[in-house]
């Protein structure tokens, strides 16, 4: 299909008069890397800590001005949004539990108002609430499934209906919009004591992979990151002491803990039109986590 005009022009939705045909190729012109995101507001959740703030900020470093949510910690908000000023971007914070669908909704409407538009969307907000199966309150359940679930529904959602109204930029990016999930390598690997946190993530994999199908037409391209071990504060007790990590590198078989800025950079990856033609794909980013260590000596 390598040309094709059809194939490769841009509209709004696909029945909408058609935007001018991309050159043959299919590519417009490369930027620099520090302004890939030039023009590209970004709605990032959970953005005051941990892997949520390193992809704020290297989104911000990518060149995006960058809504920065949170539900706690205001004070660790106004930091990430006062570094992302000093870069020379724009930035502004947002209180929302990204489960509850009308802070949802409000945070959307105040991110499209301030920034005009939005073009890249994160959902990154998570938690764990641990508990051997059969001690798991429902409450647990309902609370990671709530955020790490629903609370990705209600953000993509809202995204989405902002990147069809608006369809392609062509002077922008390549997309409509780029809806980056934060997934985990338990939406494949099995976690015995973390029931509710295992099927979230699983149903996050699927979630995305429809939704991409669904959306592709529309030049909105969805995908899932899925860290392994990252050092954040989610984790802690897997890291902190040299025990831990110890015990933490028999599962990595590139024998360090990611960090956050690992993270970023595939997000920015994902963001940015380097990966125009990627959607509905996981990227793992976990040190080879997920290719079944156990085997590396043994089988
Ligand atoms: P973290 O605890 O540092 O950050 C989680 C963020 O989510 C915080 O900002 C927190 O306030 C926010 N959050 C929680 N509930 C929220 C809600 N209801 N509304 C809005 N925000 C809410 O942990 P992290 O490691 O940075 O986790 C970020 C994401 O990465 C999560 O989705 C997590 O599942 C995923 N992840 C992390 C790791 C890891 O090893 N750290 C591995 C795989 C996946």
């Amino acid at each position: 299909m390598d040309g094709d005009p059809k194939r490769l022009s841009r509209s709004a939705t696909p029945t909408a008069p058609v935007a001018p045909a991309l050159p043959a190729a299919g590519r417009l012109p490369r930027r620099e890397y520090h302004e890939v995101l030039r023009g590209q507001p970004a709605l990032v959740t959970g953005a005051n800590s941990g892997i949520g703030r390193a992809v704020a900020m290297g989104l911000a470093r990518a060149g995006a001005d960058v809504a920065v949510n949170y539900v706690t910690h205001p004070e660790a908000a106004d930091e990430v949004a006062h570094e992302i000023e000093a870069m020379g971007r724009k930035a502004i914070t947002l209180k929302a539990d990204v489960s509850e669908e009308a802070d949802v909704e409000r945070m959307y409407a105040r991110a499209i108002a301030h920034f005009g538009t939005l073009h890249i969307a994160v959902s990154n907000a998570g938690l764990q609430r641990d508990h051997p199966f059969d001690e798991m309150t429902l409450e647990a359940w309902n609370t990671v499934i709530g955020v790490n679930l629903t609370g990705q529904f209600l953000c993509t959602r809202a995204a989405t209906r902002e990147f069809k109204r608006r369809g392609v930029v062509s002077s922008v990016s390549q997309a409509a919009g780029k809806i980056i999930c934060m997934s985990s390598v338990h939406q494949l690997i099995p976690w015995a004591g973390h029931a509710n946190y295992a099927a979230s993530k699983g149903g996050v994999a699927m979630m995305m992979k429809s939704i991409a199908q669904e959306l592709a037409p529309h030049f909105i391209r969805v995908n899932s990151i899925a860290p392994g071990a990252i050092r954040t504060p989610i984790n802690t007790s897997a890291w902190e002491t040299p025990e831990a990590y110890a015990d933490l590198m028999t599962l990595v078989p590139y024998k360090r803990i990611g960090e956050p800025e690992d993270v970023a950079q595939a997000a920015v990856w994902l963001a940015s039109d380097a990966s125009d033609y990627v959607t509905g794909a996981t990227l793992y980013v976990d040190g080879g986590m997920t290719l079944y260590p156990g085997f590396t000596t043994g089988g």
